[in-house]
């Protein structure tokens, strides 16, 4: 079968993702691949359907228990044999496993580092038709990291004992050259195809605050997102303990995770939250490496982490399956103070000498700094974080607090009639500096030796900040009225179009930070972001969903647990949110129309299409009743 069918027929996608055909096709001409992109945008499709193509079985090494769990019953859902190798397994049960593979009942096992070199594996190994090597979370090599695995060297010297080479595929969402470089190295990829997608992600909302009552706040936006699952980030145990007793208290659905609890109580607890058992999870940041719930609408931080990778990284647990999710950040200055701390007394540095650790301290203050600007900047959040990662965003994202409170339409037509006749004015001669220097009426030699002193707009915008004037001579060049010359000088050149504004016939208005305080520092009292139920669906699906479908979401997310329960998997694994939101604006009532919902294959349609199906029926008849009412 092809690609484009069996990721129908199987995943119930009609389409693939940015990077994920390149990657595919890569690996089917049996080229190594290193595939970096961002959590949620779909590493696993790449080599799984590869998997189903290849002659030969595929090994994914996957560096958590739990991440290879929660594969392989996705997998197994769609209808695709597949097993895991790890010490979860009894010596039963392993060795039935390993059989079944020998036998190539499964295109595709996954299996732990550590199981790789052990004698039993080996002998399995050597003698089957091993067509791929995935590997999954491949920073796991890299000691630059923060998830150095030492078992993840051994995936090399598995591979060379291989009688025939297999393709090798890596992936990783971690983005430094360092962690890059690492992977081609140790895991000696030949002329791996690169791929590497934006580090955006563009249904996660941004937002700051800084409430006067923060724990009021939290529970504001709980009240505000019944049903919804998300995680609360708390800086210290202590914390952790707290906030989650007191809305244990308010009546929500919560549980809590951090390095304290003994085992069993955290691995109970973690599952509660992978099985919508309990809603919330308030947690440190050791919570979280290889939780793959795709359905986590919000992650809400009660205090500043230590650097923006780690923001980043935590914030980016919410809206796994690209449904809009937020992230807001309760920002405190204590926070500040309790960073500072954790820095100065490093418990992970001891082992270095001093010179070295006062490096490492240096660093990570100015990281801390970097991260607690983002709590006070005006511009775009998002834009910020792209910044900090190295790449360009625009300077106006339209999904983040900044944007949505700080931002304001401004009609800016008779500043930029300034701009545009005091370039025209001095026969566009000059570049950038001169002309904002001179239409906000600066008095300098430059400006008089040029004699732009006489320009008739000399002066004339001497209210406005110089970086207001610059940002709306940016956006005239961005929308073409004027073009800088392409060398050195970049003399500013006024374009056809600049005509239309001079002359007044049209008006021009553009986005611009408010001058205003920011809330991080009036400190208002006010609640989280107004989301009120199910905007965030609405958000996404535009006017198709309304009362009605909010209504029938809630109906089959009902059905969803009802199943899950019956299945032992956790919900997302029957259908994404992306789904059941999907599903909720088509209404099928027939096996085809189910067939055109993103995420229903063949395989999930046998098996539970039908009651969706019902579910759907049975709303839409009780509509119709209260429609002729
Ligand atoms: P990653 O490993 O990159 O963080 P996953 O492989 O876990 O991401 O995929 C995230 C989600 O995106 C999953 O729910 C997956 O089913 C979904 N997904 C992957 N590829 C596609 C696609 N082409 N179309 C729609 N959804 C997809
Ligand atoms: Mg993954």
């Amino acid at each position: 079968m092809e690609k484009k069918q069996l990721l129908k027929q199987y995943f119930g996608y009609d389409s693939f993702r940015e990077g994920q055909e390149v990657l595919i096709d890569s690996i089917l001409e049996h080229r190594d691949v290193l595939g970096i992109m961002p959590t949620g945008a779909g590493k696993s499709l790449c080599y799984q359907i590869p998997a189903l193509m290849l002659e030969g079985i595929t090994l994914v090494i996957s560096p958590l228990i739990s991440l290879m769990k929660d594969q392989v019953e996705g997998l197994n859902q769609a209808g695709i044999h597949a097993a895991y190798l790890n010490s979860s397994l009894t010596p039963g049960q392993y060795r039935k496993a390993l059989l079944f593979a020998r036998e190539g009942r499964y295109p595709i096992i996954y299996v732990a580092p550590e199981r790789l070199m052990t004698e039993e594996f080996l002998d399995f190994a050597l003698h089957t038709r091993i067509a791929m090597v995935a590997v999954d979370e491949a920073h796991c090599v890299s000691q630059w990291g923060q998830d150095f695995r030492p078992s993840y060297l051994k995936i090399t010297e598995f591979i060379e004992k291989l009688p025939v080479r297999p393709v090798v595929a890596a992936f990783t969402a971690t983005a430094t050259r360092e962690v890059k470089e690492d992977i081609i190295d140790i895991l000696m990829l030949r002329e791996p195809t690169l791929m590497t997608t934006g580090f955006d992600r563009k249904n996660l909302y941004f937002g700051v605050m800084a409430p006067k009552d923060r724990y009021g706040a939290i529970k504001n936006y709980l009240d505000c997102h019944p049903g919804e699952s998300g995680i609360v980030y708390c800086l210290t145990r202590k914390m952790v303990e707290e906030v989650c007793e007191k809305l244990e208290k308010d009546g929500f659905s919560v549980t809590k995770y951090h390095a304290g609890l003994k085992d069993g109580e955290r691995k109970e607890n973690q599952e509660d939250f992978i099985y919508d058992r309990s809603l919330v999870m308030v947690a440190t940041n050791a919570f979280g490496m290889g939780i793959d719930k795709s359905n986590v609408r919000f992650v809400l931080h009660y205090g500043m982490p230590k650097n923006l990778e780690s923001y980043y990284q935590e914030a980016g647990r919410a809206g796994r399956d690209g449904q809009p999710a937020e992230c807001i950040l309760f920002y405190n200055g204590q926070d500040v103070i309790t960073n500072q701390f954790f820095i100065e007394n490093n418990q992970d540095n001891q082992e270095l000498d001093e010179v070295t650790r006062r490096i490492v301290a240096e660093r990570d203050r100015e990281r801390l700094r970097m991260m607690t600007f983002y709590c006070f900047t005006n511009d775009c959040l998002r834009d910020y974080i792209l910044r900090y990662f190295g790449e360009y965003g625009s300077n106006y994202c339209g999904n983040c607090s900044n944007c949505l409170s700080q931002f304001e339409d401004v009609d800016v037509t008779e500043m930029a009639q300034a701009i545009l006749g005091c370039v025209r004015e001095c026969r566009q001669r000059y570049g950038m500096n001169v002309i904002l220097e001179t239409v906000h009426g600066a008095d300098t030699a430059k400006i008089r030796g040029y004699r732009m002193n006489q320009n008739s707009f000399y002066g004339q915008l001497k209210t406005i900040p110089v970086y207001r004037l610059r940002q709306i001579l940016q956006y005239l060049i961005l929308k073409e009225y004027i073009t800088p010359t392409n060398d050195e000088y970049a003399v500013l050149k006024l374009t056809e179009k600049a005509g239309v504004i001079l002359e007044g016939q049209e008006r021009m208005t553009m986005k611009l930070a408010k001058e205003q305080e920011h809330p991080a520092r009036v400190k208002t009292g006010k609640g989280a972001s107004g989301g009120q139920k199910g905007s965030k669906r609405a958000l996404l699906s535009g006017e198709g969903f309304g009362e009605r479908e909010e209504a029938l979401f809630e109906r089959l997310r009902q059905l969803r647990t009802q199943i899950a329960r019956e299945e032992k998997v956790p919900p997302y694994i029957v259908f994404s949110d992306k789904t059941l939101t999907h599903m909720c604006m088509l209404k099928p009532e027939t096996r085809e129309a189910m067939l055109r919902v993103s995420g229903v294959g063949e395989h999930k349609y046998e098996k539970y299409g039908q009651r969706f199906l019902e579910c759907i029926l049975e709303e839409r008849q009780k509509a119709d009743m209260e429609g002729e009412l």
